[in-house]
């Protein structure tokens, strides 16, 4: 059992990794991150149920009739997730900013900007109809126009989870891709509504973002100096 100094000194080792100082405290996550695990864990068990269901009646379950079941050929394995990839980044985009539109975003989009300090969590954290169109469908397309395999789709998806993931995370670490540019959306809401920054350059959406601090140390750290340290803040403005 850890004694509250080393914890403390854990604690104070990670915020240097941390991106904004306004970051809720653990005390403050915890009943939000017990909530949103519950029903995600909930939908996941309901959609098992659902496919034992069919088993049982001798039907093949519903997500085999769109995804190939023959295993795929080990080639074909990263020219499906590139393709996901493609198609997820233009995708996503669009739907993201189609939900930051006034009419749209004070009914749906809004829940998931509470969190102007995301935590890792907050990547699954919408309102159900976003959740639809802007999270589980993007990626979905890639898979299903290439025909791909169900393994291939699921290697796709964890992908996706992952990188959603550290993308909302809070913390700039080491190894890891850099989580600058979705935070600063979080931060500013009209910046930076895609991944990878592709179609954000391409429509001119990410220009405060380009003249930021973020921007900077928007780049994955090989070494375990914290970016923070790297670029330091010149005013109090800087995030
Ligand atoms: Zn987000
Ligand atoms: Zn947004």
């Amino acid at each position: 059992m850890p004694t509250v100094a080393e914890y403390h000194r854990v604690a104070d080792a990670l915020d240097l990794f941390r991106l904004q100082s306004n970051m809720p405290t653990l005390r403050e996550k915890k009943p939000f991150t017990r909530r949103v695990t519950l029903v995600y864990l909930r939908r996941t068990h309901s959609a098992f149920n659902t496919q034992n269901r069919q088993r049982h009646r001798g039907h093949e379950p519903s997500i085999g009739c769109i995804f190939r079941l023959r295993t795929p050929l080990f080639v074909r394995v990263p020219y499906g997730e590139a393709i996901a990839c493609e198609t997820v980044v233009a995708l996503f985009y669009y739907s993201h900013r189609l939900l930051h539109h006034p009419r749209i975003y004070k009914h749906v989009h809004k829940v998931h900007h509470e969190w102007t300090a995301p935590i890792g969590i907050v990547s699954i954290y919408a309102h159900p109809f976003e959740h639809l169109v802007s999270n589980l469908l993007p990626p979905l397309v890639g898979p299903v126009l290439c025909g791909s395999h169900i393994a291939t789709t699921w290697l796709w998806y964890t992908l996706a989870l992952f990188s959603t993931t550290i993308s909302h995370c809070g913390y700039h670490f080491p190894f890891l891709p850099s989580p600058e540019s979705h935070d600063f959306h979080h931060l500013k809401f009209t910046q930076n509504y895609g991944v990878l920054g592709v179609f954000d350059r391409l429509h001119g959406t990410d220009n405060l973002f380009r003249s930021s601090k973020a921007y900077e140390r928007h780049f994955m750290a090989l070494s375990l100096v914290p970016v923070k340290e790297m670029y330091p803040n010149e005013s109090k403005k800087d995030t």
